[in-house]
């Protein structure tokens, strides 16, 4: 029996195991080359002035225009990306054209909006990031202050005193940090106070249950209201409802961002936006 079952399993899952890992390696090779071959782009999202605008800026959100598989999320090669180290050029490309982008809208009539950048975890714990960060701020002259890096509370809590040094360094700049996804991760409060950041965002997954979950609402409001206590600025993300919009303004909730607003677009779409204009109807 055993042995049956033995060979059973040998047979059924070596062939799929080499499919996974033919096709995993394939994937790497290929985003090995889509880098020469243009094919990442960044969309853009908007982030509103609650409850309904200005637009106030843009978080940068990767692509792959892959030549077979199509258009990909970051979900399907992130962690690839991470794995194999090619994130670190990947996410210096994004700087560089994230900022390219920002000058682009500034010169074209928008000189308030700032761009989101998010930074991978080892991205964040290169040396090399904060150089890479102010040739990218000079050589697309951007006011540092209209650049934003996202990390996620989970990157900045993995070596609490290490990122309290690389954020200072960084918004020493004059650039702006954000923790991202914050409520997934497990900040001590204590750390959280020590941060340089000036911006906490609240999971989708607290927002997108806000409706149904009265739990979750309680969590967002209490998030809401530390941020507050610290001094910070609350973003939160994944809005996709009227209801949603209303109850996060009602805390105080300063900037909002979701489908319900805005979905994530190529930097040729934005001009399609919902109050691309920043006037706002009746006020
Ligand atoms: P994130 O930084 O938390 O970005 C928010 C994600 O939620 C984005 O997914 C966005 O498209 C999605 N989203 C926004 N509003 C809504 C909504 O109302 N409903 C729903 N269901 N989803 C919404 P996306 O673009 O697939 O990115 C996923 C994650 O990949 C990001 O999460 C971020 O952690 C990472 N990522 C994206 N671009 C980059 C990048 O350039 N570098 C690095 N290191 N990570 C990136
Ligand atoms: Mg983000
Ligand atoms: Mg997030
Ligand atoms: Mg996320």
């Amino acid at each position: 029996h055993t042995k049956n079952n033995g060979r059973n399993g040998y047979n059924f899952f070596q062939p799929s195991m080499n499919t996974i890992a033919q096709n995993q390696l394939q994937l790497i090779n290929d985003l090995w080359l889509a880098q020469d071959h243009q094919q990442l782009r960044l969309f853009y999202q908007p982030k509103y002035c609650a409850p309904q605008g200005p637009i106030l800026g843009f978080e940068a959100l990767l692509r792959w225009q892959h030549p077979e598989r199509g258009l990909l999320t970051p979900d399907v090669f992130l962690p690839l990306a991470e794995k194999t180290g090619l994130i670190v050029t990947i996410g210096n490309w994004v700087i560089n054209e994230a900022l390219r982008q920002l000058r682009v809208w500034h010169l074209q009539g928008h000189p308030h909006w700032s761009v989101a950048v998010n930074l991978s975890a080892l991205q964040f714990e290169q040396s090399s990031l904060v150089e890479t960060v102010v040739q990218a701020l000079d050589r697309h002259l951007i006011p540092p202050e209209l650049l934003t890096l996202e990390v996620t509370e989970t990157t900045a809590m993995r070596d609490p005193d290490e990122s309290v040094r690389i954020l200072t360094e960084l918004t020493r700049l004059g650039v702006k940090a954000s923790i991202d996804d914050f409520g997934t991760g497990y900040s001590s409060l204590l750390y959280l106070k020590r941060l340089p950041a000036s911006e906490l965002k609240i999971d989708r997954a607290f927002v997108n249950e806000l409706q149904s979950e009265t739990e979750d609402a309680t969590i967002v409001s209490a998030i809401v209201a530390l941020a507050q206590s610290l001094n910070l600025k609350v973003v939160a993300e994944g809005v996709e409802t009227e209801e949603q919009q209303a109850f996060l303004t009602g805390l105080g909730c300063n900037t909002l961002q979701g489908y319900l607003l805005g979905r994530p677009v190529p930097a040729e779409k934005v001009s399609e936006l919902k109050n691309y204009t920043g006037q706002q109807a009746g006020a």
